[in-house]
């Protein structure tokens, strides 16, 4: 499984593996959990492709980037 943080003040959308340290998917007052809010979300996905087509399907300003801690782009 990973895990997409849909970072809305960045435009930064990181992938992580689900088990990486930097992966912690919450909701928080401004951040939704499978959902947006103001601050943006965390998505859940089965694989990569699916996050990456999600994240083509929103606006085309938003940075993919897949975490170079993780790097579940390399699997
Ligand atoms: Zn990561």
């Amino acid at each position: 499984m990973f895990w997409l943080n849909a970072d809305l003040p960045t435009r930064i959308w990181k992938l992580h593996r689900e088990d990486c340290i930097y992966c912690k998917p919450e909701e928080t007052q401004s951040k939704g959990l499978g959902r947006m809010k103001s601050y943006g979300g965390w998505f859940s996905f089965e694989t990569v492709k699916e996050a990456y087509e999600f994240y083509k399907s929103q606006d085309e300003r938003y940075v993919w980037q897949p975490c170079k801690v993780c790097r579940p782009d390399k699997i």
